[in-house]
C-alpha cells in the first residue's frame, strides 16, 4: 500500500483510492508565459516519478493537466497584470502565440527529461464554457456575489477556508501580505475572483460573453472546472508545487466542494522548491536557469533528472553546479556499471525478488526516490548474474525514466568502436557529448582532423592555434594513442 504525506492532515496515510485498483490524478500545468525553469521541472519531474511509481504499484492512473492560457495575474492574489499579457507584451506577439510557443517549449523539456505526458491535457481556454457554469452554480447556490462588476467567491459561507495551515492564517490572508493591493469591492479579505469583468487593464486581448459581462475566468476556477469535469466528482490526488498551496489550491477545495455539495480530493501532494543560494527560484526574481541553459553548458538533461530524484520531494533542494557535477558523475558511473553487464544467462526470479520489493518499499514509502536509487545500486553490488541485474535496472527504470538500458547500450558500442579503431591503428574522433547539435560536432571533427594532420607535418604552431580555437568553442580535447576524444 503506498503511504503519501497529505499536506490536508499533516501525516503520511495510506493511500486509499475512491474505486480499488483506480487512480484520478490531477496536476497543477504551467503557465505558459515563459520558458519553464528547472524549480518548475523538478515539481513535474516528482510529479512523473509519483504517477509511474503509482502504476508500478498496480494502480490504473488516469492524469489531468491544465495549461493556464489565461488569467494567471503576477501576483496570485488576483492583483496585477495578467502573466500571459505580460509575456505577449515583451516579445510583441499575440497570447495564443505566446501561449503556443511556450506550451511547445515545455513539452520537448518534458521529452528530454522523460516525463510522461498526461492522458488529458487541457488548455483553460478550451474549458470556458465549463468555467461560467461552475459560477453560475456557485452564484446560485449564494457562494458567490458580483461586485464592481467582478464575480468574487464568498469565503466567509466556510466553515473553514485554510485548511493547509491553520497557523499561518494571518500572514497569509489576501491584501496583508507585503506588496499586494487590498480589492476594495470584496466583502472579506480572502474572498477571491472567479470571473473578471472589471479590470485594470482594458488591453486584455482574451474576452468571452458571460451572465456577467465580457470577460475572464479566475486563475483559481480553472483547476477546479477541468479536474471535475475531467477526472469527475471525486479526485484521489492532487499535486502542484508548494508555493500553489496557498491561495490556489486553497481556493480550489472552496470552489469545487461548494460546487458539488461534498468532499472532493483526499489526498494532497506538494513537492517543495528548488532553490538557490539566493532563494527560491523564480521567473520574476532570482536566477532564472532553463534546461537549454544547462545543456548548452553540456549536461545531459537526465543528469538533471537524476539530481531531482535523489532528494526527497518533501525536503527543498539548493541547486548548485557542483551539486549537478556530482550527479553527472555518479549517472556516469551508473551507465558505465551497467555497460559492463553481459546479458546472456537466464534471470533468477527468486534471487530478485528482495531487491524488486525494496525498491517498491521505497517508493511506497511517501515516494522516498533517493532509497529507490539505493536499492538500484544494491542491485548491481548483488551476488546475482549479470542478466538478473539487467532485467531488474530496466523493471526500476520504468519509474525512474533515466534510461539507464539505453545509455548504457550507447556507451558499450562507443568503448567498442574505440577498441577496433586502437586495434586497427586509425585514427578516430570520438564524440562524447550526447545529442550533440550534428553541425557543430562536423566542425569540431573537421578542425580535430586538421590537427591531427598539422601535429604530424610537425606544424605545432597551427596544432596549438586548431586547439586554442576550439577551447574557444568551449570543446575540451583528450588525445590518446589513436585518435582523439572531445566534450
Ligand atoms: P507556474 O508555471 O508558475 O504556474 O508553475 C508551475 C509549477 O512549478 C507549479 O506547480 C509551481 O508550484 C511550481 N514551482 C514554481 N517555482 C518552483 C520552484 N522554485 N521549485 C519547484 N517548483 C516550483
Ligand atoms: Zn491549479
Amino acid at each position: 500500500m503506498m503511504k503519501l504525506y497529505n499536506s490536508l492532515t499533516h501525516t503520511k496515510d495510506d493511500f486509499i483510492t475512491h474505486e480499488p485498483g483506480k487512480c484520478t490524478m490531477y496536476t497543477c500545468g504551467p503557465t505558459v508565459y515563459h520558458f519553464a525553469h528547472i524549480g518548475n521541472l523538478r515539481t513535474y519531474i516528482m510529479e512523473d516519478v509519483l504517477e509511474k511509481a503509482l502504476r508500478y504499484s498496480g494502480l490504473d492512473v488516469k492524469r489531468c493537466m491544465n495549461i493556464t492560457d489565461v488569467g494567471h495575474l503576477t501576483s496570485d492574489a488576483d492583483t496585477g497584470e495578467d502573466k500571459m499579457l505580460k509575456g505577449a507584451r515583451r516579445e510583441h506577439k499575440t497570447v495564443m502565440q505566446i501561449a503556443e510557443f511556450y506550451t511547445e517549449a515545455f513539452f520537448k523539456d518534458c521529452k528530454k527529461l522523460n516525463i510522461s505526458v498526461p492522458e488529458f491535457v487541457v488548455p483553460a481556454t478550451s474549458r470556458i464554457d465549463d468555467f461560467i457554469e461552475m459560477v453560475t452554480v456557485l452564484l446560485e447556490k449564494g457562494y458567490a456575489y458580483t461586485a464592481n462588476g467582478n464575480v468574487y467567491f464568498d469565503t466567509s459561507r466556510l466553515g473553514e477556508y485554510y485548511v493547509f495551515n491553520k497557523h499561518e492564517a494571518e500572514n497569509l490572508e489576501i491584501g496583508v501580505r507585503e506588496g499586494v493591493e487590498e480589492d476594495t469591492a470584496k466583502k472579506n479579505k480572502t474572498d477571491f475572483v472567479l470571473w473578471f469583468t472589471k479590470s485594470k487593464f482594458e488591453d486584455q486581448e482574451l474576452k468571452w460573453d458571460s451572465p456577467w459581462g465580457t470577460g475572464y475566468p479566475g486563475w483559481h476556477i480553472e483547476c477546479s472546472a477541468i479536474s471535475v469535469k475531467t477526472l469527475g466528482e471525486y479526485l484521489d490526488l492532487h499535486c502542484g508545487g508548494i508555493d500553489n498551496a496557498f491561495p490556489h489550491h486553497t481556493n480550489e477545495i472552496a470552489q469545487s466542494e461548494a460546487y458539488l455539495g461534498h468532499k472532493w480530493c483526499s489526498q494532497w501532494f506538494h513537492v517543495h522548491h528548488l532553490n538557490t543560494n539566493s532563494g527560491k527560484m523564480s521567473k520574476s526574481s532570482g536566477e532564472f536557469l532553463t534546461l537549454s541553459l544547462l545543456e548548452d553548458k553540456g549536461y545531459d538533461p537526465l543528469v538533471y533528472r537524476f539530481f531531482c530524484i535523489q532528494s526527497h520531494y518533501r525536503k527543498s533542494l539548493v541547486f548548485s553546479w557542483e551539486g549537478l557535477d556530482g550527479a553527472a558523475a555518479a549517472y556516469g558511473k551508473l551507465v558505465a556499471k551497467i555497460a559492463a553487464l553481459d546479458p546472456a544467462g537466464d534471470i533468477d526470479e527468486e534471487g530478485s525478488a528482495p531487491l524488486k520489493s525494496s525498491f517498491a518499499s521505497a517508493l511506497e514509502n511517501d515516494l522516498n526516490t533517493s532509497l529507490a536509487v539505493t536499492a538500484l545500486y544494491d542491485v548491481l553490488k548483488s551476488g546475482l548474474n549479470d542478466a538478473t541485474k539487467l532485467s531488474l535496472v530496466s523493471d526500476f527504470d520504468k519509474v525512474l525514466s533515466l534510461d539507464l538500458i539505453k545509455k548504457a547500450e550507447t556507451a558499450r558500442k562507443a568503448a567498442e568502436k574505440k577498441a577496433q579503431a586502437e586495434a586497427s591503428d586509425e585514427f578516430t574522433v570520438t564524440c562524447n557529448r550526447e545529442n550533440a547539435d550534428e553541425a557543430f560536432a562536423a566542425a569540431v571533427r573537421d578542425l580535430l582532423l586538421e590537427r591531427a594532420g598539422a601535429k604530424k607535418k610537425k606544424d605545432f604552431a597551427r596544432a596549438d592555434e586548431i586547439r586554442n580555437r576550439l577551447t574557444e568553442m568551449g570543446v575540451t580535447i583528450v588525445d590518446s594513442k589513436n585518435g582523439v576524444s572531445w566534450s
